[in-house]
Order: C-alpha cells, then sequence, then structure tokens
C-alpha cells in the first residue's frame, strides 16, 4: 500500500492531463480557459478525496471524466427549461406562467433592437414606456387609468406608499394574509410608512366596523383577495360594494388587492370564486392591482388600474422608477392582452388558460399515449393511467379541483424516491409528484411537445436503474 503522501504525489499535473488526447479533443468544443480551469478543479476534486480516503482509483481516465462533468456544468447555463409533471399550472418554483407563442415572437422582435419603449413617434419626441399598455388595460378593464410594474407585490408597496404613507390604512383582520411565503400584508404596509389600522375579527368584518375605524388620520382602504386561504363557518367579510359606498360617505380611497387579476367569466367553467377585474372595476373601486403571471397568464408583473387621480398620483411617486418593468415585460405583457380582445382566442392561446381548461378527453388522450410510448420501452413495467386532480397553483383558486389523468407508475428495480430524482436529474429535468408510493405525471402541464422525451426519459431510468 502507498502512503498518502505517495498517492498525492503520483497525481499527474495539470500539464500532463491537458496533453492527454481526451482533453485535447474537447479543445473543439470548448474554450482552452474553462479546460484548464476543469481540469484544474478535477484534480483538486480527487486530491481531496484522496485525503479523505475516499478515493484510490488514480487513474487519468478517472480525473479526466470528473473533469468533463465540470467542464459540462461550466458550460450549461443554470437557469433551464423543465418539463412541469404536477399538473399544478401556476407553478411558483417553476416560473409560474409560460408565455404564449404570440408573447414569446413579440420578446424575440423587441429583444434583438431598438424600439420605441420611451420615444413617442408621431411626435418624434421622448414618449412614455407605460403608453404602450394603458390603453389595451383600459379596454379590457374598463378602468380610466393603469401602469404596471415589476410583480404585484411591488404594485401593493407603491400604491401603499403614495395613498397613505404617514396615515392609517384599514384593512378586515381576516384579510391580514401572507402569500407565497414573503408577501405580508402587515410587512408592507409597514414598509409603505402606512399605520394598520386592523378592523374586525379573524372570521367575521362588519361594514360597521371599518366605519368605527375611520378618524382624521384615515388614508385608505384596503381590501386584500385571501388567494391562498379561506374561512370557512361561521364567516362574514364586507363586499367590496358596501365598502365602496363607506369609501364615497368619507371621501376616504379604496384599493382593492385581487391577486389574480382573472378577465373571463369563469362560472362556465365551475370557478363561482373569482370575480373578474371588469366587475370589481364597474364596482367604482379606486385603485385595483393584480399580478401580470397568474390568471392573466402574461410575464410577471403588477398591473396597477383605477381612477386617473389615483394613477397619475402614483405613477409620479418616485418608487415607480425603482420599480419600472424592462421592455421584455412589456413586450410580453402587450401580446398577452392582446389575445383577451376574443375570448375563445385568449383561452385557447395562453397557457395558464388552455392547461387550467383542458378538457378531460384531451388530457385522457395525452396520459394515454405517454403510457404506451413508455410500455414500448418497457413492456413489463407496473404503469397505468388514472384520474387525479391537479391544482391551479400560485395561491390561485385553492379550492378548486381541476380533474385530470396521470400516468401512475411503479419501477420495480428502484425506489420511488430514487425514480423521482433520476427524473428531476434528467438531462430535461422532469418534475414529477409521488403519491400512494407511485410516481404521477400529471397529463395536464406536460406540453404536447414533450410527451415523446418525458417518455424516452422514463423508459432511459428505468434502463439504467436510476440516475448515472
Ligand atoms: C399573489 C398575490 C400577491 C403577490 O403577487 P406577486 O405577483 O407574486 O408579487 C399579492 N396579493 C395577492 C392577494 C396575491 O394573491
Amino acid at each position: 500500500m502507498d502512503t498518502l503522501n505517495q498517492r498525492l504525489r503520483n497525481l499527474p499535473s495539470v500539464d500532463e492531463l491537458l496533453k492527454t488526447e481526451t482533453v485535447q479533443k474537447w479543445q473543439a468544443q470548448y474554450p482552452r480557459t474553462l479546460i484548464v480551469k476543469a481540469v484544474r478543479d478535477g484534480l483538486d476534486n480527487i486530491r481531496s478525496e484522496i485525503i479523505k480516503s475516499q478515493h484510490s482509483n488514480l487513474s487519468i481516465g478517472n480525473i479526466t471524466e470528473t473533469a468533463y462533468k465540470l467542464l459540462i456544468k461550466s458550460t450549461t447555463y443554470n437557469l433551464r427549461p423543465v418539463i412541469n409533471a404536477t399538473g399544478t399550472v401556476i407553478h411558483t418554483n417553476l416560473g409560474r406562467a409560460p408565455l404564449s407563442q404570440r408573447s414569446v415572437e413579440h420578446i424575440m422582435t423587441i429583444a434583438q433592437g431598438y424600439s420605441n419603449l420611451e420615444y413617442d413617434l408621431a411626435g418624434g419626441m421622448r414618449g412614455k414606456r407605460y403608453s404602450h399598455i394603458k390603453n389595451i388595460i383600459k379596454d379590457i378593464t374598463g378602468a380610466e387609468d393603469a401602469i404596471v410594474v415589476n410583480n404585484n407585490a411591488a404594485a401593493v408597496l407603491l400604491c401603499l406608499s403614495t395613498l397613505a404613507a404617514g396615515r392609517q390604512t384599514i384593512v378586515s383582520r381576516g384579510e391580514l394574509v401572507e402569500i407565497g411565503g414573503s408577501f405580508r400584508i402587515p410587512d408592507i404596509l409597514a414598509q409603505s410608512g402606512s399605520i394598520l389600522r386592523e378592523v374586525g375579527t379573524t372570521n367575521k368584518t362588519r361594514i360597521s366596523d371599518y366605519e368605527f375605524a375611520i378618524n382624521d388620520n384615515t388614508g385608505l382602504f384596503l381590501k386584500v383577495h385571501k388567494s391562498n386561504f379561506k374561512t370557512i363557518g361561521f364567516t362574514e367579510e364586507v363586499p367590496i360594494e358596501e365598502l365602496v359606498e363607506l369609501s364615497k360617505k368619507y371621501t376616504i380611497p379604496v384599493m382593492y388587492d385581487l391577486g389574480s387579476g382573472c378577465f373571463i367569466d369563469l362560472k362556465p367553467y365551475g370557478i363561482h370564486t373569482e370575480p373578474t377585474v371588469q366587475e370589481i372595476i364597474a364596482n367604482n373601486v379606486d385603485v385595483i392591482t393584480f399580478s401580470g403571471d397568474k390568471l392573466t397568464g402574461g410575464p410577471q408583473g403588477g398591473i396597477i388600474a383605477g381612477k386617473t387621480q389615483y394613477i397619475s398620483r402614483i405613477q409620479s411617486h418616485p418608487l415607480t422608477r425603482a420599480l419600472r418593468v424592462d421592455k421584455f415585460t412589456l413586450a410580453a405583457l402587450e401580446s398577452t392582452l392582446m389575445e383577451y380582445s376574443d375570448i375563445e382566442d385568449a383561452l385557447k392561446n395562453i397557457p395558464v388558460l388552455n392547461m387550467l381548461f383542458t378538457s378531460a378527453k384531451i388530457l385522457k388522450e395525452r396520459a394515454v399515449k405517454i403510457k404506451k410510448l413508455i410500455k414500448k420501452g418497457q413492456p413489463n413495467l407496473d404503469i397505468e393511467v388514472i384520474s387525479d386532480s391537479s391544482m391551479a397553483g400560485g395561491g390561485t383558486l385553492p379550492e378548486q379541483e381541476f380533474p385530470t389523468f396521470v400516468v401512475s407508475i411503479k419501477p420495480s428495480n428502484l425506489s420511488v424516491n430514487a425514480f423521482e430524482t433520476a427524473l428531476r436529474l434528467s438531462d430535461l429535468a422532469i418534475i414529477a409528484r409521488i403519491k400512494d408510493d407511485r410516481i404521477i405525471l400529471d397529463a395536464r402541464t406536460i406540453l404536447d411537445n414533450q410527451i415523446k422525451i418525458t417518455a424516452d426519459s422514463v423508459i432511459k431510468i428505468i434502463n439504467q436503474g436510476g440516475y448515472k
């Protein structure tokens, strides 16, 4: 047995490794600096493994293999596409809303060159970046005016900062929610410089509670969509209409943080809990905010719509500059909103809406297609298509069940957990769920052009007995 020192001394040098045929070949494809770094880091890895005495294989091949893995890693994007097989449509961890084809094309066109982002083509002078989406938001929602910022959390912060800094904001205790782990209404309120005046109780708030809390320093009434949370049983909340009435009586503005922002009446689809943005605006609410990428199905963004007198104050607040959207967001939002000029087009072309309302027939066909492809490569696999239910996600429609069809798999040669890991580590990662000790691939969020690669990955993993 060699001593530790001898084994370390026997390691080849970086130069020797660089001269090997294997490493020489990499030069055709990868920059030399990255190759040198990978070889050096690979050697370091082997060296520390030797010191921890976990490694005795000192072959050059072994070192170059380690270096090659590092080289591939250093030349692969960290942010990359995945296959969402969870069935959760607005998946917060997986990038929320996929964009429509039209949006992708518009972003590309705008990204490749210059644009009239802040240029008024008719006047030949400086223009406003918000002008590109203002009219279309007005047309869809019926609002007098609108602007957009980076996300809905930013929209809420900006509105509160403009309308209620240094003054009290009256909010129902039942609506002091936390959304998405870090967005808490009381914290955002504090950050804006407004003073929280909570009224009512967790389960019940009446209009008299709001009225009783009004004083000389009241700046705003705030209503918040509970989004990911529901109170059931002995409950009471004040409808927005009543809050608007109270706000007019005392000339105190009322703001509604809608969260999801839905433009289409979803009652025909069995969804009775989501008011449309148009309905809320028609109720004479002064300011509303909602996300660009929840039910709207566009890019991440925070849309603020409402009365001109408030929107123009919001627009000239210094925070607006800090929270402003870039040209990609504007391109994606404008093109998404254009789909809404025809409801049928919107339901077909906006992926979030399309996936939420895909018919059971199509979901079943897709699941069966995946199953058949997998069966072809793995005839003995325990695999079946069963009905299940998927979720909207993103804190949207939390109570709503979306009946779906899934491919359910139980491999015999590896554990369900090892299978799930291997799917995740595939070249094109597949994110699946585990249920009753089986892997579930939900057909709802697997795009048609991902069916084949999903099946191929499953076959390959089972052939190899896991991630290799
Ligand atoms: C989701 C949500 C937010 C935060 O929106 P982001 O776009 O994620 O910043 C704020 N308020 C409500 C009611 C929400 O549902």
